[in-house]
């Protein structure tokens, strides 16, 4: 990577961490990877690379900033169901001329054994329940600030990194933290709680995952929210395809 190169990565996934890595290890100044983040999460990643918390102001913030750091490539490694910030990246980068590259990991498919049911959005799952169950819902704090309301006559379970920001309603049970990575793990709490349904994103990757081989495993009928639509782009499975990417991009231009 030449001096002149400086990238902008949009994070707030393990793979936005693991390219950052891999880009650092290549740079030969620290400041040529920046890292930004939307604040949700107080625990940020420790990196030698460059981190920046919160908002840019919209496409147009965003735009200002590609220009104003002299940001030479624009990696969107958002979560595939970050869509404002994806919508973002592909008006600023079009506003800018800087070129945008996706990250987007693979999303799941049903397996044999999988009860599962898409649903388009996390409302609609909410609203496919049966009237009486005892679901997990693992779709994130700010996901159920919005439409909590649907389950709240339902024994629910949530799991969240940060305390829920809404009146948790009184049969709902709250659990603090990430998804775990240990299958023994997830089973033991769907087990535990005595979970009869589960309704999750399709959010893909390793790290959440354990908890769909649990519900397989127990055969818990699944509602999967479907990802948002994505605007239209050629997308990078992985942090090395994208690495790579941007080399090849670096050295046409050099
Ligand atoms: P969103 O709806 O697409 O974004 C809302 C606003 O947050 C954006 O318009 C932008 O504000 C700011 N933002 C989002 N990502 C940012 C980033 N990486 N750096 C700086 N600003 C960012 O996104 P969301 O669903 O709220 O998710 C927020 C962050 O959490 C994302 O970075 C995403 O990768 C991560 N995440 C999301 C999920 C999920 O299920 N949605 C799950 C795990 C992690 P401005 O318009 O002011 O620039």
């Amino acid at each position: 990577m030449t001096t002149d190169a400086r990238i902008l990565i949009l994070g707030g996934t393990p793979e936005a961490r693991q390219l950052a890595l891999l880009l650092q290890a290549r740079a030969p100044a620290p400041d040529q990877v920046i890292l930004s983040f939307a604040g949700a999460v107080r625990d940020l990643p420790e990196t030698s690379c460059e981190i920046r918390v919160g908002g840019f102001g919209g496409a147009e913030g965003l735009a200002d900033y590609l220009l104003s750091r002299k940001i030479t490539a624009l990696v969107d490694a958002t979560h595939p169901f970050a869509a404002s910030i994806s919508a973002n990246a592909q008006a600023a980068s079009s506003a800018t001329g800087i070129p945008l590259l996706r990250l987007l990991r693979p999303a799941w498919a049903p397996m044999q054994g999988d009860d599962w049911t898409d649903c388009a959005n996390s409302a609609a799952a909410l609203e496919a329940l049966p009237a009486s169950c005892r679901p997990f819902l693992a779709l994130g704090r700010q996901e159920l600030r919005q439409i909590f309301s649907k389950a709240a006559h339902l024994p629910a379970l949530f799991r969240s990194i940060e305390p829920a920001d809404f009146p948790i309603p009184e049969g709902w049970r709250w659990i603090e933290g990430r998804p775990a990575r240990s299958m023994t793990a997830e089973l033991q709490l769907l087990r535990d709680a005595g979970i009869t349904h589960m309704v999750t994103k399709n959010s893909g990757g390793d790290g959440a995952y354990q908890k769909i081989a649990a519900a397989r495993a127990l055969q818990i009928p699944m509602l999967m929210v479907s990802r948002p639509a994505e605007p239209a782009q050629a997308v990078l499975p992985d942090a090395e395809a994208t690495c790579d990417a941007l080399m090849a991009i670096f050295t046409t231009r050099s």
